[in-house]
């Protein structure tokens, strides 16, 4: 009785000192510990981003070939299952076939969440997705998810190249599901948006597209910026805004060929020249040229 007398309140003394040791280091194991966020580029402006345990994407294509405007559109299932384990969201920045065209048959596969602007909910829709799986956004949204949230910001698609003439492509829309099929041709814009996620103390901006609107990026602060390599607006302008920390390229590969015909020389070399361009306006800002199924961890 009497030893016991002494030594609770010694044990008292040593844990409160052992406690105060732990506080002092900044190591008590007891804190939570903050979810990893790792990204991991899927070829196109295609991204899973595992946030603990919830796999979140964006773009994802992984069929990797041209559609047959007037033919029913086809996932190439064995190829969207290499490299796909699952999803619980997965967001769609517009809604051409190289960025939302397996997005039907996972959001089936693996119950996710689909968000995106009317034409992909329709899309969607025509395809089987069920509606109580879709979020339809139209630009200026904030959506809070348990493990995230996410701000939505109108854009405006890349200019491209075709037939030697440069041009935005023709916005089109579509209003209401049908009874199907799907064609190739029925894969139209319907409005492009950026996602500027926060995942805990980290910022992460995906652009579908290369293109920007410059007065919807104010306030936006993007540890990490996720663009293509193509300027369809002033790219000085648009780094003095949004200062990131960290560029990430995507979207500069062949999305018609699959991974293990690498990514064409002259594809690299539009990669490069945006990342030189980058570095002569502000050369505090790293750029990554990703590789396919590369990942980045955010520290
Ligand atoms: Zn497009």
């Amino acid at each position: 009785m009497k030893s016991f007398q002494i030594i609770l309140p010694l044990l008292y003394l040593f844990l409160t000192a052992w406690q105060h040791e732990l506080g002092a280091q900044g190591k008590d194991e007891r804190a939570p510990e903050p979810e990893s966020v790792v990204l991991k580029w899927l070829g196109t402006a295609g991204w899973e981003v595992q946030v603990g345990k919830t796999i979140i994407l964006i773009d994802p294509f992984l069929s990797r070939k041209e559609r047959d405007l007037s033919a029913e559109w086809k996932t190439d299932e064995e190829a969207v299952l290499k490299v796909i384990r699952g999803a619980g969201y997965i967001f769609a920045g517009h809604s051409h076939a190289d960025h939302i065209g397996d997005i039907p048959f996972i959001a089936k596969t693996f119950g996710a969440k689909v968000i995106g602007s009317r034409t992909t909910t329709n899309l969607a829709l025509t395809a089987g997705v069920g509606k109580s799986q879709l979020v339809t956004i139209s630009g200026g949204e904030k959506l809070d998810f348990e493990e995230f949230s996410v701000q939505v910001i109108e854009s405006e698609h890349g200019v491209l190249t075709r037939g030697g003439r440069r041009r935005r492509p023709k916005f089109e829309e579509i209003i209401k599901p049908w009874s199907g099929p799907i064609r190739g041709n029925d894969f139209v814009e319907g409005g492009s948006y950026l996602y500027y996620f926060s995942f805990g103390k980290h910022r992460v901006l995906h652009q579908s597209t290369g293109n920007f609107i410059e007065e919807n990026l104010r306030g936006l602060r993007p540890d990490v910026a996720l663009l293509a390599p193509v300027q369809g607006y002033d790219l000085g302008n648009a780094l003095k805004i949004l200062k990131p920390k960290v560029i990430i390229l995507h979207h500069f590969d062949e999305w018609r060929a699959p991974f293990t015909d690498g990514i064409p020389a002259a594809n690299m070399r539009r990669a490069e020249r945006f990342a030189r361009d980058v570095a002569a306006i502000d050369s505090q800002i790293k750029v990554i040229i990703s590789t396919f199924l590369m990942t980045h961890a955010l520290e």
